[in-house]
């Protein structure tokens, strides 16, 4: 944990412009951190300069995502309220404001560049990213609650709290808590032909959220619709993605989980068996392959977007 300073200037700063506050906290941490290196590569970045935005957790949206998402999905209001209740021992507890906090990490341009050169399984820094990155997500995640509990705001990272589940088949192959929705409802992109969620800085990176009663202001979204930045539905051409992934999990269709998942477990299960060299981890080798060598890799594919 990196200690952060309690005093009446920070307290100011997080008071006057709390977006900014926390932009400058993920940042700072993002760019510090020892979790943010991946070992077996001189210690390069995992992730490169983020991307934070803010939604407030009553918008109509996350109702929504009942349906779209999972019927046991949660509301931001809800899972604060939960672990709110179970904090302060109050059966309702009295909650003021409720948002989102949300942040992209893109991949660095090594590692994208790496995997790019690949046709059938992940390279080793695309695999380490994968697992090691999962580390880092969890250490800002705590590190931000941390700061603003610090502050005498009530946070919480949902996907580290003990009522997170992971919903598998027969069932919808969902989580109670989708990043990826909290990223779109804070404005920054939208998902895609892979169901992958493409970015200003692209489609290869990872996301994470908190949850917490700090009165924030919500970021725009501009875009008009949830796959608005994804060439294929803006012009329907592309399909690049269809191209690379290296067996049939991607069509004009979309995504068939079922056979990704086949791919990631059964198909890529030699790249874990050593067949391409030492050092991969994890619980499957990652792929990834429909994330780079593909025109929305780095940035936003359809002209007009908006950019940041
Ligand atoms: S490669 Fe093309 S079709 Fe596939 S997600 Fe990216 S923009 Fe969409
Ligand atoms: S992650 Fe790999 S297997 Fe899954 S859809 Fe993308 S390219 Fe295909």
């Amino acid at each position: 944990m990196i200690s952060f300073p309690v005093d009446n200037r920070t307290r100011n700063r997080l008071e006057s412009n709390p977006n900014r506050f926390i932009e400058d906290v993920i940042k700072k941490f993002v760019r510090t951190s020892p979790f943010n290196q991946l070992e077996a590569f001189g210690n390069d970045l995992i992730f490169e300069t983020p991307l934070i935005g803010f939604a407030d957790g009553n918008d109509a949206l996350f109702t929504d995502y009942k349906q779209v998402v999972h019927k046991q999905h949660f509301t931001p209001r809800e899972i604060l309220t939960k672990y709110l209740a179970e904090k302060l021992k109050e059966e309702s507890p009295e909650i003021k404001s409720v948002n989102v906090i949300s942040f992209v990490l893109p991949i660095n341009r090594k590692t994208k560049t790496s995997n790019a050169r690949e046709m059938e399984g992940p390279s080793l820094r695309w695999n380490n990213t994968r697992w090691q990155g999962q580390n880092f997500i969890i250490e800002l995640s705590r590190h931000l609650v941390f700061v603003l509990e610090q502050f005498g705001v009530h946070a919480l990272a949902p996907e580290l709290s003990p009522c997170y589940k992971i919903f598998t088949p027969p069932d919808n192959l969902a989580s109670s808590w989708s990043q990826r929705h909290m990223a779109y409802a804070a404005g920054l992109g939208t998902f895609s032909l892979n169901d992958g969620f493409i970015t200003p800085k692209g489609m290869a990176m990872r996301c994470g959220s908190v949850v917490t009663d700090l009165a924030l202001t919500p970021s725009p979204r501009p875009y008009e619709h949830h796959l608005a930045n994804c060439l294929f539905y803006a012009t329907g051409k592309c399909g690049a993605c269809i191209r690379r992934c290296p067996g049939d999990a991607l069509s004009e269709k979309g995504h068939d989980k079922a056979r990704c998942l086949h791919i990631l477990f059964d198909k890529q299960k030699p790249w874990m068996e050593g067949a391409h060299g030492p050092g991969y981890m994890g619980l499957y080798a990652g792929c990834g392959l429909c994330q780079t060598g593909v025109p929305c890799e780095s940035r936003i594919p359809v002209s007009g977007s908006q950019k940041r």
